[in-house]
């Protein structure tokens, strides 16, 4: 789960890692009575989960109550786009667009991020903005640690430019952080004099959180010092591991925060697992394995699957019509190819259930259906006797993934 940075913020607090005091505000009267009661002097901040929100006019400094609540309304209406998004987005505004980059474009156009709330914090002078973080690194099975004088910018380009001023540290998770590690960072990092003891009491800190959340990474970037000489985190990016949700309480709650897509909550109320992706073939199959052969098979095919939904053992009329009609309500959707391979499954109760889906459904794209094992032949026959125009039915697996491909770039009828 990837926090809001007001989250990950409050989350660090009770850590005792220091942050700039600020509140939430959800409205632009809000964001104006906070900056009121921080002292007029504020950054207010889009709370979206994309990197570089200030090149998106998503942070604003400002000095007074009035200009808060000016600012929060105009960022309330900005589309955020993550940083292909918005590499696209000024590309349109400077001329041309290949049809690879227009196609892109409009996908991340879909996925364009509004902003619910904004965080107003006290502005503080800034002197020097570095960059630190924890994560977890699966190569070398340990924790990495990393910390740069460098901060506030794209650290991957430090990376390539000036690799000498990053410190990148490993840590044993079973034998946790020392104060040598944490030298090591601030020195091997070339973090300001003035600024190295303070930092030096942070990273325990960050680390403490870090591992206590279970998170899988902690960003700070930037880290501050400010001009009387304080370190603190002025952004945090904190990703929680979902794995270990059962372990803490307060996941449930961060999470309702987090806006799930219409369609998405639509399907759970449902009881259905929608999983979307980019294509666009819809998938709908009974049993995971069975799902992701599926994928498989589309993409083997040159196609590109828009969405997925595993109706497991339990593919009846009802399941089967609320799996088309959410299947179908993505746009991006060209062809729904369902795959169920019956066991406890009988494929005459699917074969009812497509039928009586496709009856009370307004069919726009074409469905190719792949029936096997359990009462395969009579669940084919049943199809077969109530034709639709838009149904199509193929015998194997390959085939069907085919006609599905074909019938998504428009190459057949
Ligand atoms: P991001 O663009 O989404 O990473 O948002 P950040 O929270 O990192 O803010 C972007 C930049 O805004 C920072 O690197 C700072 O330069 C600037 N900024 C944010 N807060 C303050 C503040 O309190 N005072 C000043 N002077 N600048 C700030
Ligand atoms: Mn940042």
């Amino acid at each position: 789960m990837d926090l809001f940075e007001y989250q990950g913020k409050e989350l660090l607090r009770r850590f005792e890692v220091p942050v700039p005091e600020g509140r939430v505000a959800a409205t632009s009267e809000e964001a104006a009575e906070a900056a009121r009661f921080l002292g007029e002097k504020v950054v207010v901040k889009a709370q979206v989960q994309v990197g570089g929100r200030g090149h998106q006019g998503g942070v604003r400094l400002v000095t007074s109550a009035e200009e808060a609540g000016k600012a929060a309304e105009d960022i309330f209406e900005i589309d955020f786009y993550d940083q292909e998004g918005f590499a696209l987005k000024q590309k349109t505004e400077e001329g041309e667009l290949t049809d690879a980059e227009a196609a892109l474009w409009e996908q991340k156009k879909l996925q364009a991020q509004r902003s619910r709330r904004v965080l107003v914090e006290r502005a503080g002078d800034l002197k020097h903005e570095y960059y630190c973080s924890f994560l977890v690194d699966r190569t070398t099975r340990s924790y990495l640690a990393i910390l740069s004088s460098e901060g506030g910018m794209d650290i991957e380009k430090v990376n390539e430019e000036t690799p000498e001023l990053i410190a990148k540290v490993q840590i044993d998770p079973l034998l946790g952080m020392s104060d040598f590690h944490a030298r090591e960072l601030v020195f091997g990092g070339n973090i300001d004099e003035e600024a190295r003891k303070e930092t030096l009491s942070i990273l325990p800190k960050l680390y403490r959180a870090f591992v206590e959340l279970d998170a899988s990474q902690i960003e700070i970037n930037p880290l501050v010092m400010t001009a009387d000489g304080k370190v603190m985190a002025l952004d945090a990016k904190v990703i929680l591991d979902d794995s270990a949700a059962y372990r803490h309480a307060f996941f449930d709650e961060l999470k309702s925060a987090h806006e799930i897509p219409e369609q998405e909550k639509r399907a759970k109320a449902a009881g259905l697992n929608l999983i979307k992706l980019d294509g666009d073939i819809g998938i709908i199959g009974n049993g995971a394995g069975l799902v992701m052969s599926t994928l498989d098979v589309v993409t083997d095919a040159g196609g590109a699957p828009a969405n997925f939904l595993d109706v497991g053992g339990g593919a009846n009329a009802e399941i089967l019509s609320n799996s088309l009609q959410i299947i179908m309500e993505n746009p991006e959707v060209k062809s729904v190819f369902i795959n169920i391979f019956g066991g406890i499954t009988r494929c005459d109760l699917v074969a009812e259930g497509i039928i009586h889906a496709l009856g009370r459904l307004d069919v726009k794209v074409p469905i190719v259906v792949r029936l096997d094992g359990t009462n395969a032949e009579q669940g084919r026959k049943m199809l077969a006797d109530a034709p639709h125009p838009m149904l199509r039915t193929a015998e194997t697996m390959l085939e069907a993934a085919k006609v599905a491909v074909d019938l998504a770039h428009g190459a057949v009828q």
